[in-house]
């Protein structure tokens, strides 16, 4: 990881630039190594990199990524600052619970509702997903669709994908131990 690619300055030419990661998260993805950067030219031959940070997907098609959320713009009580990948992966899994509480999410293979709740039978059961290829997202998925969430996500770039802003939920009413990374066995 040596140079640090930031989305704050827009590139000359682009025509599709898309929701852009505020400068302190992308920082902060460019030193968890969680940047994408490509080389792209428009029609008039200009070139210019172009760089993607982490998305999460709240459905199965390409329109239902957004830019992963920050947790201090929704009231997260453990700050960016000094949090590692852990920490804010579970950030993201409290986002998602809210997510779905709302009836926001939809699985990222088959594109049904994914449902809240500790006893859901057994074809609803989901869980949270982390990719780390050239695509970087965090998604909800049925057990029962894991295995083929694989070959639909083959290839798939952050490049060819326009995120919006994600949806905020209040997570301020959160308690700091609710912030702190599980055992596995609590998972
Ligand atoms: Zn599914």
């Amino acid at each position: 990881m040596g140079r640090q690619h930031l989305l704050n300055t827009p590139a000359d030419g682009a025509t599709d630039t898309p929701a852009a990661l505020t400068p302190d998260l992308g920082k902060w993805f460019a030193e968890q190594g969680l940047l994408r950067t490509a080389i792209e030219g428009d029609e008039v031959g200009t070139i210019h990199e172009v760089t993607r940070g982490p998305l999460v997907a709240l459905g199965s098609g390409d329109s239902d990524f957004a830019l992963a959320p920050h947790p201090d713009l929704v009231g997260y009580p453990r700050p960016l600052a000094g949090m590692a990948l852990d920490d804010y992966n579970v950030f993201i899994f409290r986002w998602y619970e809210a997510a779905v509480a709302a009836g926001d999410v939809r699985c990222a293979r088959c594109g049904k509702l994914i449902l809240s709740g500790d006893d859901l039978p057994d074809p609803d059961t989901w869980d949270a997903i982390f990719i780390e290829k050239e695509l970087v997202a965090w998604m909800l998925v049925h057990f029962d669709c894991k295995r083929w969430l694989a070959k639909k996500l083959k290839g798939m770039t952050p490049f060819e994908l326009t995120p919006r802003q994600p949806p905020t939920y209040d997570l301020s009413s959160l308690t700091l131990v609710e912030t702190e990374r599980q055992t596995p066995h609590d998972e």
